[in-house]
């Protein structure tokens, strides 16, 4: 497409041109919702779907996404939580705390005895209750021992997890182990937090990639996928986007005023479910009833 298509939609109807013309080009624009900070690192990416006669084209800004991100962490974090309530919505769920005492070994070396204690624990619980549901985070106090918080699906009475965790352990003790009476993924929340407030530190000081959180096999279900929508620029600069979006609705409205009505709007991102934790911040439809084969 050559610049001079792009000069030509200046001449593209506005909204109030648009509804004189007796609705049948229409443009109807929602501010753009910012709510989280935005990622320096991120990129904006064009994606199109077919819903029945319309086409849906989107420019989104993608976030680096990265847990050490200070822009990407709040939604990140948003998201997460959702996923862990929409997990623990129904059954009985536990708070489990499992600490180490004070020692002199090194922050990494407790790190990994740490993990290591937790699967021997699991499998013990694993023997007895067959399936055990969890959730886990590792966090850090300041002094840099680390222990762990998890929502987890089994009851064991209070002295016999302690028991079992200092046989594991040798010298080790539980500080909390309580039945949660309110939403689970709320109460898992402020350590979630810290947790992302410790994987810095963790990571300077274990030298590993240390995981945010681990969960049983299937406690999240898997992320919808917006695979359907098929994705037309990668890396591409707002400005670019905006070109490619405004070149399509030139194309689409020349063939309204030869043919059928079309339909062009904007709307906010959320009204879309696949993609409601990406940053959307342009949202066209084309709608071009009756006339899909030609556009095709
Ligand atoms: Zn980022």
């Amino acid at each position: 497409m050559s610049v001079r298509s792009i000069n030509e939609t200046s001449n593209m109807p506005t909204i109030d041109t648009a509804a004189a013309s007796g609705g049948r080009l229409v443009y109807n624009r929602t501010s753009h919702r910012k709510e989280y900070p935005t990622c320096p690192d991120g990129q904006y990416l064009i994606l199109e779907k077919q819903f029945g006669a319309t086409r849906r084209f989107i420019r989104v800004y993608v976030g680096c996404m990265r847990w050490t991100c200070q822009a990407c962490i709040p939604r990140k974090r948003a998201a997460l939580h959702a996923r862990v309530k929409e997990s623990t919505a129904s059954g009985t769920w536990f708070f489990l705390t499992l600490t180490l005492r004070k020692n002199e070994l090194s922050t990494e070396l407790n790190w990994k005895r740490l993990a290591k204690d937790w699967d021997i624990l699991l499998k013990r619980l694993k023997r007895q209750f067959k399936t055990v549901k969890y959730f886990k985070v590792i966090e850090l106090t300041a002094a840099g021992m680390p222990h762990i918080h998890a929502l987890i699906d089994c009851y064991l009475p209070r002295d016999e997890i302690e028991r079992i965790w200092r046989e594991i352990t040798q010298s080790s003790y539980i500080a909390a182990f309580e039945e949660i009476r309110t939403s689970a993924a709320a109460y898992m929340f402020p350590y979630l937090t810290k947790s992302i407030e410790s994987i810095q530190r963790i990571r300077n000081l274990t030298g590993t990639k240390t995981k945010i959180y681990t969960s049983s096999r299937g406690f999240l279900k898997k992320k919808e996928k917006n695979g359907e929508w098929t994705m037309h620029y990668r890396g591409y600069t707002s400005e670019e986007c905006d070109l490619y979006m405004d070149i399509l609705k030139k194309q689409y409205a020349d063939r309204a005023k030869r043919k059928s009505p079309i339909t062009i709007s904007y709307d906010k991102f959320d009204t879309i479910e696949e993609l409601k934790f990406i940053d959307m911040n342009l949202y066209v439809e084309l709608c071009l009833q009756g006339d899909l084969k030609e556009s095709g």
